[in-house]
């Protein structure tokens, strides 16, 4: 076994470190690095499967111009001219590029570089305005730069945890299981609000269901009653903030007095009660806040409302306390810190006259950007009305993951230039792309990222890249040697840009901006390489603190923390007579983004295989939906179809539903078709978490699934959701009222199934069918089809396919049932592959009372951990099955 390479995981924001070696197979294998200070050795279901997601099949192996195979030298020129002549012609203004939390730092800095210095427009936004924009509004206004006051520790160490707007638990979970085993020995509390009862929710010691945008005046009361009940640190509050008179008003108000704040959150008024008085009474206090929060038209101030309780009580910047946004994405931190926000310039500088001229020095820059750019949704509506006529998208695919993405499909569609860098071969955007260019993915390049506490570390190569395939940095830096700024472009490796940015960060800051690794600017080529994680900041000179707030000095102006006085709100759209709904969205626990690399592992799939409709029983059965029923969702905005799943946990009239397919995957379930692109005001985040909404039951003529390793186009039918398996692919099909794709789908299996042993049931009408080939006594392939309701669950089937197939499993086969029940149905452990159904046997026959008694017999939820919330409700509804 070869020597293992440090490196970091590709997904969310906490940044987990891997240890990653190739096997004798030459598969790579990734375990927890047990040194990296963020996961101390774990890892969640996503990061253990990052080895799968190497593979060179469906990746974009070579440049192309127009669709067709073109040189590096060729594409590279073609960028490059193209480029030069919109600017001629149209001004710098006509250009924009769109970046990703994907990124490495790297990355970043040349892009933001290339822009906003040398093209000379701001028009540089990432995919991160869509996750934490808010955060870093809210954190301008406070604190006077975007910093992240705590540490991870801090979760550990604190006695009551807020978690607001997350679902830590699916989301980020080796945070949340660092807090979960603190929480066994020291007993601390933790708060969820969320208007869903989530997997979080269900860990949490009490749950605050409040209304969608009600979150200002639920903290707007706790900031009051901190005040009315002795929790003010009034020594901090004059020592090192301002604004607080502002605030006083809020002492008065009929709006801020508990039974008020309870109408407005429209829950019992005991609950925000006991929710005061435990952050009242506790000095290690952290909350947290995530998407839930920022994705809002009321972002930013959700975020400073809650961030004004902290700065109230002078809970902050000690150990066990603070405000703490956690970000989604791997490198939106770093993004964040190279300016790769369209109002951001460089290094936590913005666009003030002075920062504009110090960074155009730093640069030696000929044409600097002097105001903000677009942020992403204006972006995007700036291509639809021809100001933007070339676009430059990177590792990320709005195609899909912006509201309102039928629009955004019709700007590209029109846009003179489109270049797409991507390290995939197809996906909903690459389809628009005059020119692509292959990138190199996770695991491929070299590079830095940062987390959300703020530590930075490399990200490492661990595996050749298939084709020609190259790191972003380089691809930028070609172009923009052709377009005549080879000497500020004269980056070799990425160390080079690193040692730059680390030197921009310490450039005349004399302390002014916190965002400082100057002690870094002179790292040589083999200490980069050697780099172990580090928190920022980290000047050259001065004092390197770990939480930066800890001596209560701010980077504002004054150097004080500012309060902002943020006015309760709601939602800019309500639900209506039309749309009576309203529309939640978010992540899955085992899936990424647009599943272009979650997509490539079959078992992320065992939890959730479909594009999924969660929606509230009594909702659902108002509108003759059943479980599984097949349901059209419709906003003012788009429509989709999706696979309907009852869930308890929503408010009434609240449906939820994941961000993760696309038109790769599914007929017609992309989630952000549907949603508004309202935006905040002051971040420009887009207003993921509302949008009226209503749906209405689908009932299909034919439904069922084909299992098939043959090539198979599923576009006929009215609904298709495609499932990557270890052989093959599951496709879950149906058509509403023309039976022809049935005809086509009978007469293509039959062609198939020729060549082996074939098992079938046909009904008499032969509107129905079961049909199951074996070949040399190993199961194949399957395919399954009738009158909607008719069809049972593929999931065990699938599973079935390359085992041998005899004797009394041969039945099961075309019954689609395990001889034993408890091998069927979703997996809730997909570290051990557990389903639910052998949870709850297990606790019904065995007695286990406690989730640590089912990892002791099942092995579930002892791994990532991930589950846990899960088996605890599992243990919880059987409880209550007993005691009925
Ligand atoms: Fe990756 Fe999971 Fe760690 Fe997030 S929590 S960085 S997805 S291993």
């Amino acid at each position: 076994m070869n020597a293992p390479i440090r490196t970091t995981c590709a997904y969310c924001g906490v940044g987990c470190g891997i240890l990653a070696r190739h096997g004798e197979d030459g598969r790579l294998l990734v375990e927890g690095d047990p040194d990296h200070p963020a996961n101390k050795g774990r890892l969640c279901g996503k990061g253990q499967t990052l080895g799968e997601t190497l593979a060179p099949e469906g990746r974009l192996l070579h440049p192309q111009i127009g669709g067709e195979r073109a040189s590096w030298d060729a594409a590279l020129s073609h960028v490059a001219e193209k480029l030069s002549a919109i600017r001629a012609e149209h001004g710098p203004d006509s250009i924009a590029f769109y970046l990703s939390g994907q990124l490495l730092t790297e990355d970043y800095y040349a892009a933001n570089k290339l822009m906003k210095g040398f093209i000379g427009t701001a028009n540089v936004d990432t995919n991160s305005r869509l996750c934490m924009s808010s955060a870093v509004a809210a954190h301008k206004r406070a604190f006077g730069e975007d910093v992240v006051p705590g540490l991870y520790e801090d979760f550990e160490l604190a006695d009551l945890v807020v978690l607001t707007g997350s679902n830590a638990a699916w989301c980020h979970p080796v945070l949340f299981q660092r807090f979960e085993a603190a929480r066994e020995t020291r007993g601390s509390k933790l708060v969820v609000i969320d208007p869903r009862k989530t997997a979080t929710a269900q860990a949490a010691d009490l749950h605050l269901p409040i209304a969608p945008g009600s979150d200002v005046a639920l903290f707007n009361g706790l900031f009051r009653y901190l005040c009315e009940n002795g929790a003010v640190d009034e020594a901090f509050i004059a020592r090192a903030t301002a604004g607080f008179e502002e605030m006083l008003p809020l002492l008065d108000a009929a709006e801020t007095e508990i039974t008020s704040v309870a109408q407005v959150c429209r829950i019992e008024p005991a609950l925000v009660e006991r929710f005061y008085e435990w952050a009242a009474e506790t000095e290690r206090w952290v909350t947290a806040f995530s998407q839930g929060v920022n994705q809002s038209s009321q972002g930013t101030d959700k975020g400073n409302a809650l961030i004004n309780c902290h700065l109230a009580t002078g809970r902050i910047g000690r150990p066990g306390m603070g405000p703490f946004s956690i970000t989604g994405q791997p490198n939106a931190m770093g993004g964040r810190e190279v300016g790769g926000l369209a109002n951001m310039l460089a290094a936590h500088m913005g666009f003030t006259p002075a920062d504009v001229d110090r960074t155009g020095r730093f640069w030696n820059a000929p044409q600097m950007a002097e105001k903000e750019g677009l942020k992403a949704v204006d972006l995007f509506d700036a291509v639809h009305e021809g100001r933007v006529k070339a676009v430059w998208i990177m590792a990320t695919n709005p195609a899909v993951s912006l509201p309102n993405a039928d629009r955004v499909r019709a700007a590209l569609e029109k846009c003179d230039l489109v270049i797409v860098s991507d390290c995939v071969a197809e996906t909903d955007t690459l389809s628009y792309a005059h020119v692509a260019l292959s990138a190199q993915g996770w695991g491929e390049k070299d590079g830095t990222v940062t987390n959300s506490e703020r530590r930075i570390s490399r990200q490492r190569k661990v595996a050749e890249a298939p084709g020609e395939a190259k790191p972003d940095w380089w691809i930028m830096t070609q172009v923009a040697r052709r377009m005549g700024f080879a000497d500020a472009f004269s980056y070799e490796k990425p160390a080079d840009i690193f040692r730059e940015h680390a030197a921009l960060s310490g450039f005349e800051n004399d302390g002014a901006r916190v965002f400082d690794i100057s002690a870094y600017a002179g790292i040589s080529d083999d200490a980069y390489e050697e780099m172990t994680p580090f928190l920022w900041p980290a000047p050259a000179q001065g004092v390197r603190r770990e939480r930066p707030f800890q001596g209560a000095r701010f980077p504002h102006e004054d150097g004080r923390a500012h309060f902002i006085a943020a006015a309760a709100s709601m939602p800019r759209h309500a639900p209506d007579a039309l749309f009576p709904l309203v529309l939640n969205t978010g992540r899955l626990r085992d899936q990424w983004h647009t599943m272009t690399r979650t997509g490539l592992v079959p078992r992320l799939f065992a939890h959730v295989s479909e594009p999924t409709l969660f929606c509230y029983p009594a909702d659902a059965a108002a509108q003759g939906i059943t479980r599984k029923a097949l349901v059209e969702v419709e906003t003012a905005w788009g429509k989709g179809i999706f696979r309907a799943v009852f869930d308890e946990g929503l408010a009434r009239g609240h449906i939820f539903l994941p961000i993760h397919w696309t038109d790769r995957m599914t007929a017609k379930g992309i989630t952000g078709a549907l949603v508004n692109p309202v935006c905040d005001p002051i971040s420009g985040q887009p207003e993921f978490k509302h949008t009226p909404a209503r749906m209405r039951l689908l009932e299909p003529a034919h439904a069922g699934f084909l299992i098939t390793n043959q090539s198979f186009d599923p576009s006929p039918f009215d609904y298709w959701a495609k499932v990557p398996l270890k052989d093959g692919t599951l496709y879950y099909l149906a058509s509403l009222a023309d039976d022809a794709p049935f005809e086509k789908l009978d007469r293509l299996s039959v062609t198939w199934y020729a060549r082996g042993e074939v098992m079938e049931l046909r009904d008499k009408g032969k509107s129905a069918l079961r049909r199951v080939l074996v070949k040399d006594g190993v199961t194949v392939s399957a395919c399954f089809m009738g009158p909607a309701g008719s069809v049972p669950d593929p999931s065990w089937l699938a599973q079935q396919m390359g085992t041998r197939a005899d004797g009394a499993a041969a039945a099961s086969l075309l019954a689609a049932l395990p001889m034993d029940p408890a091998e069927a149905g979703a997996k809730i452990c997909s570290c051990f592959g557990v389903s639910a159904a052998a949870i709850t046997e297990a606790v019904q026959s065995k007695g286990l009372t406690s989730v640590k008694e089912i990892g002791n017999v099942l092995q579930a939820g002892t791994n990532c951990g991930a589950c846990r919330p899960e088996l605890a409700a599992l243990l919880e509804q059987a409880r209550l099955k007993e005691a009925v």
